[in-house]
C-alpha cells in the first residue's frame, strides 16, 4: 500500500515553500495528487476575491506542472469531490494546511471524520498562521483580547524556519480528470473591473519573494514614519495580497524581519508588529467564529446603526464629497486594494459620520478587495466602528479632511485618484471610470460631488447616537 498516492488539497496556501503540508507530503514518498477543491464557501467568496483566485490557480498550475504534477481542478462540496477522487485514484488519504474561519473548520472537521471512518488518512498542517490560535493564551488560560499583550506574548517565542520548495512532485501512475480553469468563470462577477484591476496584482509566490526581498531591502527601514503615507507607493510591503491567498507563507516573512532586525533596520520591528496583528486577528477569529457576523462588545448589535442607504452607496461609488474618502474608495476599486490608513479613515466616515452598520462596509471591501482576508477585514471593521476587540473607542471619530492634511499634506493620493480635481487627470484616476459599472453613470467631466454630510455635524450626530446606544 506505500505506493497509494495521497491527494494533497490546496486551498489559501498556493505556494511550495513554507508550506508544512508539502513538506509532510513529499516526505511520504507516495505519488501526490493535487487538488483545489470550488467547492460552496469557495463559490461564496467575493467578486474581487474569485478573480484574483483565479489568477493564483493559472499560476500554480504552471508551477505544478513545472514539478512534473498537476492541479486537479474539481467543483462541488469538498467531502463528496475528495470521496470521489479517492476512489479514482485508490488514495490512501487526504493532507491539506488547516484553516481558522468558522465554515472552513465545519467543513474539514466533516471531511476529516469522514473520511477516517473508512480507514483513510486525513490529516491538517499548520502553516497559514505563525502560532496556532489555541496555542498562544494568556497567563489565566483563555484567549487574549488586547493586542499589546498578545505581541509581548508572541514576540521571543520560537517559530520554524521556512521550508524550501520541493524539485519535483512525485505523480501516479495516471492522473484523474480536471475541470478546466476558465470554465470555472471566477471572473465573471467582475464585469468591466478584470482589465482594469488585473494589471495591478503581483502573482505567485516568485513575485511574492521578490516583493518580501524589495521591501526588506529599500523601503522597510522607514516603515515606522511612511507606512501612514498614502501618496508614497511603495511605503509597506504590499504582501496581504499574497498572504490572503497562502503564495508566501508567515514564517518566511517572520523570519526575514527578525534578520532585518538583528543587521539593525530601524523599521523591521514596527513591520513584525504588523505582520501579528494578522495573527491576532486570525487568534480571535478561531475564539469567536462570529468576528465577520456579530458585534463583538456585547450590547452593540442593538445599536440603531442605518442598514444599507443611499449615502452607504455614494460611499461605495467613491462619490462622498469627501476627497480622502473617495479616493481611497476608488483605489480599492481599481487596484483591489486600499492603503491601511485609508481603510481606517473610510470605515470611521462610514460607520460614524454615516452610522451605517459595520457590515454593511465589511461587505463591500469582501467584493472589492484582492487581498481579502476574513479575519483581518472583519478585525479591521469592528476596531474601527468600536464594537470589536481591543476597539478605538466610540467617541473617536476620524475626521477625514484633518487626516488628509496630516497624512496627505500635498495632496498626492487624492490627486492620483480623483479626476475631478485635477485639471489633467492621469491614468490611474480615468481607469476607475474604465472599471466602474456602465449603471453608475459616472463621468469623468462631471462637477465633483458636494459633501455627503459637513463633518462637524456629522461628528456630533455620531458622538450624541453613540453615546445614548453604547452599552
Ligand atoms: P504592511 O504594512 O506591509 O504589513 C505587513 C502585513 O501585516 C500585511 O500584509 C498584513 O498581513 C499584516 N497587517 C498589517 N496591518 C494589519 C492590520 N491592521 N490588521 C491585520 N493585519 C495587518 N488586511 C488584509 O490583509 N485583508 C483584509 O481584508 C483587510 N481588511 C481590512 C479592513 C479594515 C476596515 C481595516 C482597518 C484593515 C484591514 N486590513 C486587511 C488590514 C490592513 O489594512 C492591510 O493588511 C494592509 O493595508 C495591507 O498592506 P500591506 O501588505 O502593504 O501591509
Amino acid at each position: 500500500m506505500t505506493d497509494a498516492a495521497l491527494i494533497i488539497w490546496f486551498r489559501r496556501d498556493l505556494r511550495l515553500s513554507d508550506n508544512p503540508m508539502l513538506s509532510a507530503a513529499v516526505a511520504t514518498g507516495r505519488p501526490l495528487v493535487p487538488v483545489f477543491i470550488l467547492d460552496p464557501e469557495t463559490e461564496a467568496m467575493g467578486a474581487a476575491a474569485k478573480f484574483r483566485l483565479g489568477l493564483a490557480l493559472a499560476h500554480f498550475s504552471d508551477r505544478l506542472a513545472g514539478l512534473g504534477s498537476r492541479l486537479i481542478l474539481r467543483r462541488g462540496p469538498a467531502l463528496s469531490v475528495l470521496e470521489g477522487l479517492v476512489a479514482e485514484t485508490g488514495a490512501a488519504g487526504v493532507m491539506w494546511s488547516r484553516s481558522y474561519n468558522a465554515a472552513a473548520r465545519a467543513r474539514d472537521e466533516a471531511v476529516k471524520t469522514a473520511l477516517k471512518s473508512k480507514g483513510l488518512m486525513a490529516k491538517s498542517h499548520p502553516g497559514a498562521l505563525l502560532f496556532e490560535p489555541w496555542e498562544v493564551e494568556t497567563g489565566q488560560g483563555g484567549p487574549y483580547r488586547v493586542y499589546t499583550p498578545f505581541w509581548r506574548a508572541v514576540r521571543g517565542r520560537p517559530v520554524p524556519e521556512a521550508s524550501s520548495a520541493p524539485d519535483r512532485l512525485p505523480a501516479p501512475v495516471s492522473w484523474p480528470a480536471s475541470d478546466r480553469l476558465a470554465d470555472w468563470r471566477l471572473d465573471g462577477a467582475m464585469q468591466r473591473g478584470a482589465a482594469v484591476v488585473g494589471p495591478h496584482q503581483r502573482v505567485g509566490e516568485a513575485k511574492a519573494i521578490a516583493r518580501l526581498e524589495e521591501f526588506a531591502t529599500t523601503t522597510m527601514a522607514a516603515y515606522a514614519h511612511d507606512r501612514d503615507l498614502p501618496g508614497l507607493t511603495a511605503a509597506t510591503s504590499g504582501l496581504s495580497e499574497n498572504l490572503a491567498w497562502g503564495e508566501i507563507g508567515p514564517r518566511m516573512i517572520w523570519h526575514r524581519g527578525w534578520r532585518a532586525m538583528a543587521a539593525g533596520n530601524a523599521g523591521a520591528e514596527t513591520f513584525l508588529k504588523e505582520l501579528v496583528w494578522r495573527e491576532f486577528a486570525w487568534h480571535l477569529m478561531y475564539h469567536y467564529p462570529q468576528l465577520d457576523t456579530q458585534s463583538w462588545k456585547p450590547g452593540w448589535d442593538t445599536f440603531p446603526w442605518r442598514d444599507d442607504n443611499s449615502d452607504a452607496e455614494a460611499w461605495r461609488r467613491g462619490m462622498t464629497g469627501e476627497p480622502f474618502v473617495d479616493a481611497a474608495m476608488r483605489e480599492m476599486y481599481v487596484t483591489g486594494r486600499m492603503h491601511n490608513r485609508a481603510r481606517m479613515i473610510v470605515a470611521s466616515y462610514l460607520t460614524k459620520h454615516l452610522l451605517t452598520d459595520w457590515r454593511v462596509g465589511l461587505r463591500w471591501f469582501a467584493d472589492c478587495l484582492t487581498d481579502w482576508d476574513p479575519a483581518a477585514n472583519a478585525m479591521g471593521w469592528q476596531w474601527v466602528a468600536g464594537c470589536g476587540p481591543d476597539a478605538a473607542p466610540y467617541f473617536r471619530i476620524f475626521n477625514p479632511a484633518g487626516q488628509a492634511d496630516k497624512f496627505d499634506p500635498d495632496q498626492t493620493y487624492r490627486r492620483r485618484w480623483i479626476a475631478e480635481l485635477t485639471r489633467v487627470p492621469g491614468a490611474l484616476a480615468l481607469s476607475y471610470f474604465d472599471a466602474v459599472p456602465r449603471q453608475w453613470q459616472l463621468d469623468p467631466a462631471r462637477r465633483y460631488p458636494l459633501p455627503r454630510i459637513d463633518l462637524a455635524e456629522g461628528r456630533a450626530r455620531a458622538l450624541v447616537a453613540l453615546a445614548q446606544g453604547k452599552t
